[in-house]
């Protein structure tokens, strides 16, 4: 077993104030497979206090130098990435080759994307020609407090350490004590990238003991969140007191609309994309709305699909799907089948209970519901797991209704071959992001939600720009510019 007791704090392995120890759980086997600590009020004042005291000299470090230092967490990704892979399969099960392939990916991915994007930021720009003496400076916003999800470890890391430090903030992360081991591993590569001491700190804990003191800590100037929507409530609530930025990635109850116009692999496409991750994405693709002409049919593929996709253990090589994180999620999502059978929903394949074969593990077998309707409580809630549901339309104006008729506003799906109907629905859809005919975004481009998703926006240039301040500076002595030159 993995033991893995301390909090990295200062540039160093520290042990936890008070002693409290958290099995890390398997979830492909339901056996511990790590021995973490989570962390208490004190080990965060601990944490916040080195990343206070580091932000002067960060903040004051030239954007050329804290690049390398982030080209030096790549470098260390690219010596270690197998370890990386491994240590997510293991904490949340994701199968080891999707591991491989893409929850490790994220982290080169999303970093080089950041690094582009630095290097178009003007750190110091004029405002115009109408105020020759006006500038305007982006500054660091300060320490930051990072806390994180266990569905895609790496990819939320990434997206919040990574622009936080190119800004010019020191921060203090809380990964999900569900997902503990690929952070840990991170924070190795941290400092052997030779991130200078209070810079990065993690302590693992839990939302009510580390997570909730950072969201309430004076000295914390932002706290950036993703995970659910519960969560980011009681983090703006526990924030309010100290004023502190708060941005928030959260859940999401996607609709996927399929005109009868869409290409032939579109409603295969859309139940792969459901499944993957074993449903726990908050951009999944959960309500496929089929234009009524297509429906029968489509229904028949999507349960062919659902059926064709094998579930296995996280260590099995193939593209399987994994178990889900844990027993609290299987419990839930199994109460959400039964809640859709009970609704009158058809249960076209899948259901309840373990796959065929399988008596241990939180294995969830790939299901689809048909003739949903809207309203019905698996259409309104956020399910995260492998369930996904169809509804069919008659008109293009219903599907916008429908598809607009949720709490969330994460990412929605357009299958058509119509580029103007595409375009129409493109801007009428109310999501942060809309991907059409299976395209996912381009290298860069803001991940981000509206309304219960959250109001935040991470990846590319936005994302570092939610670490920075905006100051108005009148008075410049332009004449220091052409001798800085
Ligand atoms: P969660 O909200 O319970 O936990 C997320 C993180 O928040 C964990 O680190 C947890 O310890 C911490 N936390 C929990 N309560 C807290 C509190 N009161 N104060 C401070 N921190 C607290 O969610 P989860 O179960 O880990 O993740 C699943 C949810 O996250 C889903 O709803 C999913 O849609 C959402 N999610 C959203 C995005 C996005 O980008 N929008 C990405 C991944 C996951």
């Amino acid at each position: 077993m993995i033991t893995k007791r301390e909090f990295y704090i200062n540039g160093a392995w520290v042990a936890p104030s008070v002693a409290r120890d958290c099995f890390v759980i398997d979830p492909s086997t339901e056996d511990a497979c790590a021995i973490i600590s989570l962390g208490s009020e004190a080990d965060t004042d601990v944490a916040v206090a080195a990343a206070k005291a580091a932000f002067p000299a960060w903040a004051a470090t030239p954007p050329a130098e804290r690049r390398r230092v982030v080209e030096g967490i790549l470098a260390q990704y690219y010596l270690r990435k197998e370890e990386m892979a491994h240590a997510i399969s293991i904490e949340m099960g994701a199968p080891i080759d999707m591991s491989r392939d893409d929850q490790a990916e994220c982290l080169p991915w999303h970093l080089k994307n950041f690094l582009t994007a630095f290097d178009h930021i003007e750190w110091v720009r004029p405002l115009g020609p109408h105020a020759p003496d006006s500038r305007i400076a982006l500054e660091p916003i300060g320490v930051v407090g990072l806390i994180t999800p266990w569905n895609w470890p790496m990819n939320q890391v990434t997206l919040k350490v990574i622009p936080a430090l190119l800004a010019g903030c020191p921060c203090v992360l809380k990964p999900s004590e569900e997902s503990p081991l690929s952070s840990m591993l991170f924070a190795e590569f941290c400092h052997d990238a030779g991130v200078p001491p209070g810079v990065f700190n993690l302590v693992n804990g839990d939302g009510p003991g580390v997570g909730s003191r950072l969201s309430s800590h004076p000295d914390v100037e932002m706290i950036s969140f993703t995970g659910s929507t519960r969560a980011g409530r009681a983090i703006s609530a526990a924030a309010a007191q100290t004023l502190k930025r708060v941005t928030l990635e959260l859940g999401g109850k996607g609709a996927n609309v399929v005109f009868a116009d869409a290409d032939a692999k579109a409603v295969e496409r859309g139940v792969r994309h459901m499944m993957n991750n074993s449903g726990q994405s908050c951009n999944a693709p959960s309500r496929m709305l089929v234009e009524r002409s297509a429906y029968d049919r489509a229904v028949e593929i999507a349960a062919e699909v659902a059926n064709s996709i094998k579930v296995g253990p996280a260590s099995l090589p193939g593209a399987h799907i994994g178990p889900v994180v844990n027993k609290r999620q299987w419990d839930q999502i199994q109460g959400y089948i039964q809640k859709g059978i009970d609704e009158g929903a058809r249960l076209v394949a899948g259901g309840l209970g373990l796959p065929e074969g399988m008596n241990k593990g939180y294995y969830v077998r790939p299901t689809i519901f048909a003739d949903v309707k809207p309203g019905m409580t698996i259409e309104r809630e956020e399910i995260f797991g492998p369930v996904m549901c169809m509804i069919p339309f008659d008109s293009e104006a219903e599907a916008v209704r429908i598809a607009n008729d949720t709490p969330y506003g994460l990412t929605n799906y357009v299958q058509s071959q119509d580029g103007a109907r595409r375009n129409r629905l493109a801007r009428q859809l109310r999501a942060g992001m809309i991907e059409m005919n299976g395209r996912s975004r381009g290298a860069g481009a803001p991940f981000g939600g509206v309304k219960a998703s959250g109001r935040a926006r991470e990846g590319g240039v936005w994302g570092i720009e939610e670490f920075l301040e905006v100051k108005a500076i009148s008075g410049w002595d332009v004449s220091q510019d052409v001798a800085a030159e």
